[in-house]
């Protein structure tokens, strides 16, 4: 039997199934019989503990899975949510029952957010589990211990249980919620476990049972033979290989170079992604400067912060995006306005092109950091709907000494009219997640709609390749700098259908680097051909998919 869900980059592995616990059973709403002051006393207690506990798993952990406990330790120590469970005491609940409602009722208003935050959500049900136990006086439910190597088979991952998790055992990890976005997701990309999120079925494996999980296909071999385990480690081996080959320039298997650039959101990320192998960065997100700022933030302070980017990487070429403001990231002093369609609005260069002194400061501290440092400066501007637009940012940027000035490709109208933004255009960087949000019409904030959110809807991949198209004639550049360019499998068809750089989070460099190295320019052009034909985002995947 296999099963189906979606691959977190190419890993292979081979094991017998563990399964998380299953989470406590819910507090029954019973009415109190103890008095309102001790059940208080006793949340209280439980919150502080785990709070306490989480801090310290945190320390222990150090890195990514610090932040991740100590947003918990947070959420444990919340005041809102204390206030709340009082009052639910207060009204009438047990402890458990109160601590329960309140987390429930919280978890909702972020569900309701969507996307990353809705993501978040989880975390907060791993809060509440821990507190209830303590309450009870019983165990959180643990991760499972085993001398054996194993796949851990879960609901979904909570970041307290893979603070725990011997990554020595864990072989790979199978979820039955979760999306590309997921804890499990992010843990498995940072160390490098095979995982596929999102499986139907998970919940009927049973323990012990003999599984291939092969995330580059998405599948799950369930009660493997021995021949589907001794092929599964063969796969292992060669991806083993690939991942840890050295550092190489990216490139496809015949030679063809795709440069392999990271996406950065502050010039301190610079190192770790030079590390990881980064030829260069294709998006630089300018927003940071700005987002906390109650007004533009001044051209000497940007310059230094330009600056030191630039010189993070000598003679490299680094895409810089002016300001993107709006939707998912507002800024009150660019606009101030009520907007219904807040991602339809006034934002990214419309809004700059009305506050253009915010846009020519910007653009002056970058021209002033080119100017004094050796990397190869881009700069593009982000939601261009088409070629009047493209060719107002570019005239602008080259009038204030900007070498190289591009677009980005988030609006399906600048995809659509290519040929023409490409006459004027130094380059074009297409954004996947902004060109599938507005391709599908679909909030990329709201979790309601998040399986439209699949850039290999073959709706988004023909924007793709009429920019491809379009970037051969007219010898224009093509980068491709949305998420879709951190999928090993879909990095591929996007090179197929003419992307010439792939930027992504650096995490992801080293997978994407061996998926191109299995593969001819013609293999990736014959791939994106076929993905091409599907009906559906998820025809496209199969269709669009080496098997190696
Ligand atoms: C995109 O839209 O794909 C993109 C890279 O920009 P952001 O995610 O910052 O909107
Ligand atoms: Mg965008």
């Amino acid at each position: 039997m296999e099963l189906h869900g979606i691959g977190v980059g190419r890993g292979i592995a081979a094991g017998p199934l563990k399964r998380m616990p299953e989470p406590l059973a819910e507090p029954t709403d019973v009415a109190r019989t103890t008095d309102a002051d001790t059940e208080i006393a006793a949340a209280r207690e439980a919150l502080t503990a785990v709070g306490a506990w989480l801090r310290d798993r945190g320390i222990a952990a150090g890195g990514e899975a610090k932040d991740v406990l100590d947003a918990q330790a947070l959420m444990a120590g919340d005041p809102a949510l204390a206030k709340d469970i009082v009052a639910r005491i207060n009204a009438g609940k047990t402890a458990e029952r109160a601590v329960f409602d309140a987390f429930a009722s919280f978890q909702k208003l972020l569900e309701g957010m969507g996307g990353y935050m809705g993501e978040r959500a989880a975390d907060l049900a791993d809060v509440a589990q821990r507190v209830i136990a303590r309450l009870r006086g019983v165990a959180a439910p643990g991760v499972p211990e085993s001398d054996q190597p194993f796949i851990l088979v879960a609901q979904d991952l909570a970041p307290a249980d893979t603070a725990l998790l011997d990554f020595t055992k864990v072989l790979g990890l199978i979820t039955r919620d979760g999306g590309p976005t997921s804890h499990t997701a992010i843990l498995a990309r940072s160390k490098s476990i095979p995982a596929i999120v999102g499986v139907v079925g998970a919940d009927t494996l049973t323990e012990d049972t003999v599984l291939v999980v092969n995330a580059g296909t998405n599948t799950v071999i369930v009660d493997a033979s021995d021949a589907d385990v001794a092929d599964a480690l063969l796969r292992r081996e060669a991806w083993l290989a690939a991942s840890n080959a050295p550092i190489t320039d990216g490139a496809l298997k015949d030679g063809h170079l795709v440069p392999l650039l990271a996406n950065l959101g502050s010039a301190t990320e610079a190192a770790d992604a030079i590390a990881l192998g980064a030829e260069g960065v294709g998006l630089f997100r300018t927003e940071f400067l700005f987002l906390d700022a109650q007004s533009a933030p001044t051209v000497a302070h940007q310059e230094e912060q330009y600056t030191a980017l630039l010189e993070a990487f000598p003679g490299k070429k680094v895409v810089v995006r002016a300001l993107d403001a709006g939707a998912d990231k507002p800024l009150s002093f660019l606009n101030d306005a009520h907007e219904e369609n807040p991602a339809l609005g006034l934002r990214g260069l419309r809004a700059l092109r009305v506050s253009e002194h915010i846009l020519r400061d910007q653009l002056t501290a970058l021209v002033n950091a080119q100017n004094k440092t050796t990397a190869d400066l881009w700069v593009m501007a982000p939601m261009v709907a088409d070629a009047e637009e493209s060719d107002y940012f570019v005239d602008l940027a080259r009038e204030l000494g900007i070498n190289v000035a591009g677009v980005m490709a988030e609006v399906p109208s600048l995809a659509l009219m290519a040929e023409q933004v490409m006459v004027k255009s130094d380059f074009v960087s297409i954004g996947t997640n902004d060109l599938t949000q507005y391709t599908m019409a679909a909030d990329r904030m709201l979790g309601s709609v998040a399986s439209y959110q699949d850039p290999w809807h073959p709706a988004v991949l023909r924007l793709i390749k009429q920019l491809g198209d379009a970037g051969a004639l007219l010898d224009t550049p093509v980068g491709v700098c949305g998420e879709a360019a951190a999928d090993a499998n879909l990095a591929i068809v996007l090179v197929g259908l003419g992307a010439t750089t792939l930027s992504m989070t650096p995490a992801a460099l080293a997978d994407v680097r061996a998926a191109l190295l299995t593969v001819t320019l013609a293999e990736a052009q014959a791939l994106a051909a076929k993905a091409l034909t599907g009906r559906t985002a998820a025809e496209a995947r199969v269709l669009g998919t080496a098997s190696f």
